[in-house]
């Protein structure tokens, strides 16, 4: 399994809305509370404006939580949601179509060259199973991919507000991949774990998951 899937054992306790920042603050974040309330107050007031364009898909709930939480210095995804900006454009029209943004979604990170097989890996994994009923799963693909590139949960990484938001995207988007899933793995380890089977590699300490020291880390709680 790849390294890259680690560190994903801090744990911390949360309300099913709470914004990720939250969580951060909570943990060790230098950010002042007032400063990290205001910024959830500001990604939220966007998310609602954001929604007021959707067009009633079913990533738009998704992408509006990824884009507010960008655009207020939230998640670990790379300037335009990790897309290049004609695609994060499209994506914009598609969703919410007639919505522009006040700024770019930029916050100066850019995906790490070195790591662009990888997510070419990711992201045809993905598109394997994709749904086939919208365009908007080709710019999920890639969107997750980008996120696996962060060190944290993929969920709050993705700038999602819950873990359950990337169960459902996952199975939304890509139906027969997601139910290969059986035992509620975490989703990066378990992409990650995907990609190794296919290049016929096991990476795994332990002959099962069940007898394995690693286990809370492929399948505890990510809050
Ligand atoms: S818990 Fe299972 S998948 Fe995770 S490292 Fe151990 S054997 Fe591998």
């Amino acid at each position: 399994m790849n390294g890259s899937t680690g560190n994903a054992t801090r744990q911390s306790g949360t309300s099913q809305r709470t914004h990720p920042r939250r969580y951060a603050a909570a943990v060790a974040s230098p950010v002042a509370p007032a400063a990290t309330a205001a910024k959830d107050a500001e990604a939220s007031a966007l998310v609602a404006r954001v929604t007021q364009y959707a067009t009633g898909g079913p990533n738009d709930r998704a992408f509006a939580c990824m884009i507010a939480t960008l655009c207020t210095g939230g998640g670990a995804l790379p300037d335009w949601l990790g897309l290049d900006p004609a695609a994060f454009g499209c994506l914009l029209v598609h969703h919410f179509p007639g919505f522009r943004l006040d700024t770019p979604p930029c916050p100066g990170r850019v995906p790490d060259p070195a790591r662009s097989e990888e997510r070419r890996e990711l992201v045809e994994l993905m598109l394997m199973d994709k749904a086939g009923d919208s365009p908007s799963e080709v710019w999920m693909a890639h969107v997750v991919a980008a996120g696996c590139m962060g060190s944290d949960h993929l969920w709050q990484d993705l700038g999602l507000w819950r873990r359950a938001d990337l169960s459902a995207l996952m199975r939304r988007n890509f139906p027969a991949l997601a139910a290969r899933n059986v035992k509620d793995m975490k989703w990066k380890r378990f992409l990650y774990k995907q990609l190794c089977e296919a290049e016929g590699i096991y990476a795994c300490r332990a002959p099962s998951c069940e007898v394995c020291i690693d286990y809370h880390a492929c399948f505890g709680p990510e809050y």
